[in-house]
């Protein structure tokens, strides 16, 4: 008996009862490999020593101190090593405890950015179809997932309009080059901006790469400039979610770098604790830090547990593991394996109809025909048979699927920690593709 509202009502999953570098072990002894970092969060796998120890000498000396009065000083080392460097111009953080929360404060800073720029006219955000950006409210509205929205959307606010996302997969008509299925992209962008009325538009907002909604669908070359481009003539902030895809897990620490632009505000979580603590924030352009600087001089947001002193002292250690243990190279050269372990063993498939992704971050987008890309019936849950066809051979993945506009796509994402080694990346596409050939034979 379970007193817990568990996502599945009818049934509670096991219980995880310990963790050690990649490896989860549930009650009864079943020991999985944690493929994906829960939701590509354990960036660190299980049980680091640094970051255990870190959080143990914070905890001796300090839990919790109230962000009206205090500031501590875990929070402001994790914000000098974040943007102290102003990496892309982001000079400010701004800590919360999920990404969510991130995605809640990136909404109301970018809107007190408008009053305070005395463009109080600027209400509307334009976001992506197919994109995640969280489940409260504020960012359920700014996210395209259908099935998701469903049942609240009679409450969610209409400030949020939608236009396509990268997804070349399916979206690329026959024949269209990547420049000219950028410009289509580019140019409904701003029509949209047209339609709202140019003037109105507070931000756009995208995953950098697409994560939970889209399976790490990467944006082509030219995408993410050409759409700052229209932001920029419309003098619109660009508001980057790398929730899913930012601290690393792409290979460089901010998803950013390799498209060739920088947004106005980020919003990470995930990778910035590493699951040891439940820590999401912002990082914020000094251009758009000044706007409330010189205006009201605060941000008119807050929760209890900003910038809390033990999820900071966390979040510091796993950045100082990630910088100290150069793991970002580590996460190219396993990324690498990963994906060609993947294409070797699923690429010719009948049913695999896309293998895409970035650093350890990849997906496999599950079809019932690769010739015409149609998908699998969703009454099949392909996506799910294969999570547990996959935890049975001792392999923890994610799924998703009947999230695609009523298109109905099943995909698969291993997100591995950045501490894996070659063996461990063996292990996983065996594993992998033993469960992908299981759950889909006979269906
Ligand atoms: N944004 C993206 C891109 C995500 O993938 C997620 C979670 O999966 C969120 C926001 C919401 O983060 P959280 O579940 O920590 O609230």
């Amino acid at each position: 008996m379970t007193h817990i509202v568990h996502r599945n009502l009818r049934e509670a999953p096991p219980i995880a009862a310990s963790g050690r570098g990649i490896w989860l072990t549930d009650a009864s002894g079943h020991e999985v490999i944690d493929g994906s970092g829960g939701a590509a969060v354990a960036c660190l796998g299980h049980g680091h020593p640094h970051v255990v120890a870190a959080m143990k000498a914070q905890i001796d000396r300090l839990c919790y101190a109230h962000t009206a009065l205090f500031t501590a000083e875990s929070a402001e080392r994790l914000a000098d090593m974040l943007v102290g460097h102003a990496p892309g111009g982001l000079t400010h953080a701004y800590f919360v405890s999920s990404g969510s929360e991130g995605m809640e404060a990136a909404l109301k800073i970018a809107r007190q950015w408008a009053i305070e720029a005395g463009q109080a006219q600027r209400t509307k955000f334009i976001a992506r179809r197919q994109s995640y950006h969280g489940n409260t409210l504020g960012a359920l509205a700014a996210g395209g997932n259908a099935m998701r929205r469903a049942p609240y959307a009679p409450i969610l606010s209409d400030a949020f309009s939608h236009v396509s996302p990268c997804y070349p997969y399916r979206d690329r008509r026959d024949g269209e080059s990547d420049s000219d299925y950028v410009a289509r992209l580019a140019a409904e962008l701003e029509a949209e901006f047209q339609r709202l009325g140019p003037q109105n538009v507070i931000a756009f907002c995208a995953e950098t790469v697409v994560g939970a909604t889209l399976g790490c669908a990467t944006a082509l070359p030219g995408y993410f400039p050409a759409m700052k481009a229209v932001c920029e003539r419309h003098g619109a902030l660009l508001i980057l979610d790398e929730v899913m895809s930012g601290m690393g897990r792409t290979g460089t620490l901010h998803g950013w770098e390799q498209e060739g632009i920088t947004p106005d505000i980020q919003v990470i979580a995930k990778g910035l604790g590493g699951g040891y603590q439940p820590i999401g924030g912002i990082l914020v352009h000094g251009r758009v830090i000044e706007a409330l600087t010189k205006g009201s001089g605060t941000f008119k947001h807050g929760h209890t547990y900003q910038a809390h002193p033990v999820a900071c002292a966390a979040a510091l250690a796993v950045q100082e593991a990630i910088r100290d243990e150069n793991l970002l190279d580590n996460v190219k050269a396993m990324g690498a394996l990963l994906e060609q372990g993947l294409v070797e063993r699923l690429g010719n498939h009948a049913h695999v109809g896309d293998i895409r992704g970035r650093g350890l971050f990849w997906a496999v987008e599950l079809v019932k025909d690769r010739a015409s890309k149609a998908v699998f019936d969703p009454a099949l849950a392909v996506n799910e048979r294969v999570k547990m066809e996959a935890f049975k051979r001792g392999l923890a993945c994610y799924p998703m699927g009947g999230t695609i506009d009523g298109k109905h796509g099943d995909h698969v994402i291993l997100a591995p920690p950045y501490v894996c080694t070659e063996a461990d990346i063996a292990m996983i596409v065996d594993r992998f593709g033993a469960a992908v050939e299981a759950a889909v034979a006979g269906v």
